[in-house]
């Protein structure tokens, strides 16, 4: 077996491309297992494609996890122009709304404190007289759109890009390699991997299991047993629907249950989404249900009337992709976004797992993950800081 790697990485969605760039960026030496041909195949090629502040999280009073994705926001805009841009978001609200003017205003203004009231955190209630151009959306009941600016961004292919300036910074990356089973020693661990049809080994000082959706079948893979916490997995389901919206993004309700609801432009074409069902099975085989198509399209179809109408709108494509949540008795939508970062033991880690998260906040939980095992890892002189990489 050759000599330990110090950071051993499982995993190239977003939270993998990450750790392993700001582990090369650290000095460190680092590998990566990828059980698929490619990266992004998991939940990082199948989100909302925003890169945002989390508008609705403040009514969590959430307001940390804001600041640091508009800040996180801010750096992507400036480090990967051709990945990243801003597109401005409508909030349309009628007489049945569940929010008002007043409190809508009153959230854009504290996002925009949060925000550093930079341009970009701005926001404007959109006089009457400009509601015709937006994209055909019902104006009966209308009572008032606010807009303001998300961003938006190609999720796997900024993914593929982090772990590209990974490989530049000297992490290798393995395809093709399935994780299946790890031994901790007192220095690190021995991770066995399947790869070409073989069974291989390779130690490390440090494991980041950032395996999204998969992350607890990955911790049942380790000796000695690791407590596995409670999460569960929540599908949330997009299709995408033929025309481009030309005004910008949507933020509507849902008319069957008032849940929140996007709909973005996407690729010349219109992006819907999300839905939110408790998940059990293969996190591989998720798929969109027929039922959750059904309520994305009668969403955009109660308020986008005069574009599309009937069951024959021809959906282009549909997809799916899982969240890791805590378990929790609360509504799926209430529970934390916060990203979980688990370890073995609380001083000097093995091993450490990356539970939910955004891809939005990837490269500040990736830095933490980093500093969180410092302690386990040689000393070694930094190559880059992750603020300042640029990205495409
Ligand atoms: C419906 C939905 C919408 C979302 N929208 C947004 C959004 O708009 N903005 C935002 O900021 N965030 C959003 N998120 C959150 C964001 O997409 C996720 O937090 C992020 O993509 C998770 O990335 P990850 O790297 O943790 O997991 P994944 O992308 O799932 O990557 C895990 C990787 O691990 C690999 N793997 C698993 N097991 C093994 C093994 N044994 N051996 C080797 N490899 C293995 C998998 O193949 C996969 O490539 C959304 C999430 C969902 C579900």
């Amino acid at each position: 077996m050759n000599s330990a790697v110090d950071v051993l990485v499982i995993g190239t969605g977003i939270h993998g491309a990450g750790v392993a760039q700001a582990a090369a960026a650290g000095g460190y030496s680092v590998r990566v297992l990828e059980q698929y041909s490619d990266p992004a195949r998991g939940t990082s090629s199948r989100s909302s494609k925003l890169i945002h502040g989390g508008l609705r999280y403040l009514e969590g009073a959430h307001f940390s996890l804001v600041r640091e994705s508009l800040r996180e926001r801010a750096l992507l805009l400036r480090n990967a122009p051709e990945l990243v841009h801003l597109t401005p978001m409508h909030i349309p609200l009628y007489g049945h709304s569940q929010r008002g003017p007043l409190l809508i205003r009153a959230g854009l203004s504290l996002y925009a404190v949060l925000g550093g009231m930079s341009r970009e955190n701005r926001f404007q209630q959109l006089p009457r007289d400009d509601w015709e151009r937006l994209d055909g959306l019902e104006t009966r009941g209308l009572r008032a759109v606010f807009r303001y600016f998300e961003a938006q961004t190609d999720d796997a292919a900024l993914t593929r890009a982090v772990l590209y300036s990974a490989g530049e910074l000297g992490a290798e990356t393995l395809f093709n390699a399935e994780l299946t089973a790890v031994e901790l020693t007192p220095e690190g661990g021995i991770a066995h991997y399947q790869s070409g049809g073989r069974v291989q080994s390779l130690s490390f000082r440090a494991l980041v299991n950032a395996a999204g959706p998969w992350a607890s079948g990955v911790l049942e893979k380790i000796n000695p047993a690791q407590s596995v916490p409670a999460v569960e997995l929540v599908r949330g389901s997009h299709i995408v629907l033929p025309g481009a919206l030309t005004a910008g993004a949507y933020y509507v309700e849902s008319p069957r249950d008032r849940r929140a609801v996007f709909a973005l432009p996407w690729d010349g074409h219109t992006l819907v989404g999300t839905t939110e069902a408790l998940y059990q099975g293969d996190p591989g085989d998720v798929k969109a249900p027929q039922a959750e198509i059904d309520y994305l399209l009668e969403t955009w179809q109660h308020y986008f009337k005069s574009v599309s109408q009937g069951p024959d709108v021809g959906i282009l494509d549909d997809f799916a992709g899982l969240r890791v949540l805590p378990s929790s008795r609360g509504v799926l939508s209430a529970r934390s976004r916060e990203t979980g970062l688990v370890v073995d033991r609380r001083s000097q880690p093995r091993l450490l797992s990356v539970l939910g998260g955004k891809l939005t906040t990837y490269r500040s939980t990736s830095a933490r993950v980093i500093q969180r095992l410092a302690g386990s890892l040689p000393d070694r002189s930094p190559r880059a800081d992750t603020r300042e990489i640029p990205l495409r």
